[in-house]
């Protein structure tokens, strides 16, 4: 019996591409896959585009190629704008509208600014490969204006503040302390590279709050080590563009603040018509579907996912990938007439890379921590599998991992593309504030 099924897929993200793949599978079903880029971005590596380590081509990888060999798979460029649930159609901002007998919303995340006033005109935050390159264009135009005007340094020129001490505002802190050190030194002879400051900023009183204490040491340990400096216990009460504020009274003088502090559902989540929980996220039950409207799914980042522990699954890549195709096993169930099975999420452990040479990680049901290489080997086996899951060939990734991690060789890819251009107009800090960084 013919299935002859047609799903919508919003967002080629991991959750999406899990999906997706997993319908491709039969000849039956047809699949039109809506992202607002044509690419899938590997997000884990986002920061290594930011400090120059990785190309943008590196961690963004072609929906169309993706799927090139899968002829029931169509790729449609279009940011959606509207969700009719019921109907399992969504419009798109251009008027397109594609309608099939069951929708998957896979739609991620956005940052999350908590309100802070000035943060989302002047912070840089890392979500998606544009995020990443403005990033970098920001460092490196710092560090040539700096180059040419090296009173700029009075200005805080190469002062850096991290917003976020989660394994984001950790890897990020980490790269950028590694890039300055190992290359930023070398390339800019004539400029004070000595002067440069990486500060990391966390509301909670340790880093990696979710790990285990020894792990929190471990963290404090390296980038200390690194020379990062640590703001903890205590939160950001203002960006400008010249500036950060901390709510300890401390102004911190900067022209580049990245916002690792945080995750909300997109507005898309809000068109859904359905219940939606932490975060903005969509509530979905245990089978991932949303009550009360058959033939929606809502997977990945975008979702709050029940957990055993009466609590929700996280916001990460290996849930994200495993309820998508989880979601598309239940819909084939729906179509079947048969049972749909509540999502069994299969632990992968949470970890980070603090720059080159120290990892962490906390594998396992008893969450076993690992330092080091080791960590790093755990590190390199749950991203490639979650590579595998949107490219075929992974070698190249594997040999990028173990020379990064273990080599002392600088970044390679310097390039700019002027999207950062810096004004350095003053910026007086607010005067009620006591000290100055
Ligand atoms: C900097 C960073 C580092 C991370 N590191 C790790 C890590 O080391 N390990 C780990 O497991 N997880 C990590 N994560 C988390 C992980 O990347 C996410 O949990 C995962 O990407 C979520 O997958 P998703 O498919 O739900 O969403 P996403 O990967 O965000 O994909 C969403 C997709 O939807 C598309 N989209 C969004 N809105 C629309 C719209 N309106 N119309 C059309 N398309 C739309 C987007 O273009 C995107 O392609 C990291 C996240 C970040 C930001």
């Amino acid at each position: 019996m013919s299935r002859d099924l047609h799903v919508i897929v919003v967002g080629g993200g991991f959750a999406g591409v899990g999906c997706v793949r997993r319908l491709a599978k039969h000849d039956d079903v047809h699949v039109t896959l809506v992202d607002r880029h044509n690419y899938h971005q590997f997000q884990p590596l986002l920061y290594q585009v930011a400090t120059s380590q990785l190309a943008p081509s590196d961690v963004g990888f072609s929906l169309r190629k993706l799927f090139h060999d899968n002829e029931n798979v169509d790729v449609k460029l279009g940011e959606v704008a509207e969700v009719d649930a019921a109907n399992h159609a969504v419009t798109t901002t251009d008027g397109q509208r594609y309608a099939g007998d069951a929708l998957v919303l896979a739609a991620g995340s956005q940052p999350n600014f908590f309100r802070t006033p000035g943060a989302a005109e002047h912070a840089f935050p890392l979500y998606s490969l544009d995020d990443a390159e403005r990033l970098r264009s920001r460092i490196l135009g710092v560090f040539e204006d700096a180059d040419r005007d090296p009173e700029l340094l009075d200005q805080g020129a190469l002062n850096f503040v991290v917003v976020g001490g989660g394994p984001t505002g950790v890897e990020m802190a980490g790269a950028l302390a590694d890039m300055i050190a190992e290359t930023m030194t070398v390339e800019y002879r004539d400029l004070a590279v000595s002067a440069a400051r990486i500060h990391i900023v966390d509301l909670g009183h340790t880093l990696l709050g979710p790990f285990s204490d020894s792990a929190h040491d471990y963290v404090a340990k390296v980038l200390g080590r690194k020379g990062v400096q640590m703001h903890l216990g205590v939160a950001v009460t203002e960006v400008g563009p010249g500036h950060v504020t901390l709510a300890d009274g401390t102004t911190i003088r900067t022209r580049c603040v990245v916002w690792g502090g945080g995750i909300k559902a997109p507005p898309l989540a809000g068109a859904a018509g359905a219940p939606q929980g932490r975060g903005g996220r969509l509530d979905v039950l245990e089978d991932l579907s949303v009550d009360g409207i058959d033939g929606f799914y809502v997977v990945g980042d975008m979702a709050n996912i029940p957990s055993p522990d009466g609590r929700t699954h996280p916001q990460l890549g290996s849930v994200a990938l495993q309820s998508g195709a989880w979601a598309a096993a239940n819909l084939l169930a729906d179509a079947d007439g048969k049972h749909r099975k509540a999502f069994h999420y299969k632990d992968k452990g949470i970890m980070a890379m603090i720059g080159r040479g120290a990892a962490i990680a906390e594998v396992g049901p008893h969450r076993h921590e690992l330092h080091g290489v080791v960590a790093f080997s755990a590190w390199l086996g749950v991203h490639a599998s979650l590579m595998s899951g949107v490219r075929t060939r992974i070698d190249a990734f594997v040999e990028w991992a173990s020379d990064y991690f273990s080599d002392d060789r600088g970044p390679q890819v310097l390039d700019r593309s002027g999207a950062a251009r810096i004004d350095w107009s003053d910026d007086p800090a607010p005067e009620r504030v006591a000290a100055h960084i």
